[in-house]
């Protein structure tokens, strides 16, 4: 069984429909998928409309991942079984989705001081009514020759401290757990190596998100070495969080695709521990962590940047 609980449409910054995301999912072999787009779950009942009419062999998972503001830096939290029709979540994420118009109006206009004609109109066009981050800027400015790559561009204009970036003003941790909570989810720390932090402050991440209800961190995610998954489960044990894998899909790349690099040894505690997990013909089963086969394990070798 293959399982992925991170990945995007282009509800938010990925580039697949949820239907096409869906029937990738079903090429690559994977059996359970979450849709976790940034700050909304636009995707999700298209996605399992697609997945019913089509009678398509996967199980869905209802997610979102919200940014939220933790010292200076922006901390993804991944909600995962989310109710999402709750009404109260739906008008949480929309005030997030305010910030993130908000945002985004300052950053084109600070982008103008730096040789960046007024990009707001031509960015939301690229939205195209998606969740605004970002991604889109960064499309814009590759598009119209400002740097050669995504990496440059977020290296350039978007990365904390430069040109184009706004400091962040997003909910705290603990209200994006709580957020969650509420809509009858279980909370996840995305990609916890990907904030740049040293020993300390990522020990201190996870101490202060189990401490504010957190339930489990990403140990599997690509690119993630064998010993750094160990180092993140060491972690998790220490704070009492159990594991969740994720490849944080957005578009096919060399580095990146649905379901790969997402090897956990059995020793973890999965997240979906206690949940109903159902193979296409309904039939359960069950929750074995040994979940990712060996199949997988040579994907788990350090990926080339
Ligand atoms: P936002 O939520 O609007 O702050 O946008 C953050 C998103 O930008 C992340 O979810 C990534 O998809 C993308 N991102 C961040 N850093 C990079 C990078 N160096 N190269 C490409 N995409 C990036
Ligand atoms: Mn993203
Ligand atoms: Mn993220
Ligand atoms: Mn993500």
């Amino acid at each position: 069984m293959k399982i992925d609980l991170h990945s995007h449409t282009f509800c938010s910054d990925g580039i697949l429909s949820p239907q096409d995301l869906v029937e990738r999912a079903v090429a690559q072999k994977i059996n359970v998928l979450a849709i976790t787009d940034h700050d909304t779950v636009a995707g999700l009942a298209i996605a399992a409309e697609h997945i019913a009419s089509q009678q398509l062999p996967l199980q869905l998972i209802d997610g979102v991942e919200i940014s939220t503001s933790w010292y200076e830096f922006e901390i993804h939290i991944v909600g995962l079984q989310i109710n999402p029709n709750d009404p109260e979540l739906l008008a949480r994420l929309e005030s997030q989705q305010q910030r993130r118009l908000e945002r985004a109006t300052e950053m084109a206009r600070r982008l103008t001081k730096f040789q960046v004609p007024d990009c707001l109109p031509a960015v939301l066009e690229l939205a195209n009514g998606a969740a605004l981050t970002r991604t889109h800027f960064a499309r814009h400015l590759v598009n119209i020759g400002k740097a050669s790559s995504m990496n440059n561009v977020f290296k350039k204009y978007l990365a904390r401290g430069k040109a184009g970036y706004v400091p962040n003003n997003w909910v705290d941790l603990a209200t994006a757990v709580q957020w969650i909570h509420d809509a009858g989810g279980v909370a996840v720390l995305a990609h916890p190596l990907k904030y740049n932090l040293n020993g300390k402050w990522l020990t201190k991440l996870m101490r202060e998100f189990a401490l504010a209800g957190g339930d489990a961190a990403e140990v599997a995610s690509p690119q993630q070495t064998p010993v750094q998954k160990r180092e993140i489960w060491r972690l998790c044990q220490l704070f009492e969080l159990k594991a969740s894998v994720g490849s944080d899909f957005h578009q096919p790349t060399q580095w990146n695709e649905l379901g790969r690099g997402l090897y956990m040894t059995d020793d973890i505690i999965p997240i979906w521990q206690n949940w109903q997990l159902h193979t296409v013909a309904g039939t359960e089963i069950g929750s074995d962590p040994k979940i990712n086969t060996t199949e997988a394990a040579a994907e788990s070798l350090p990926l080339p940047q």
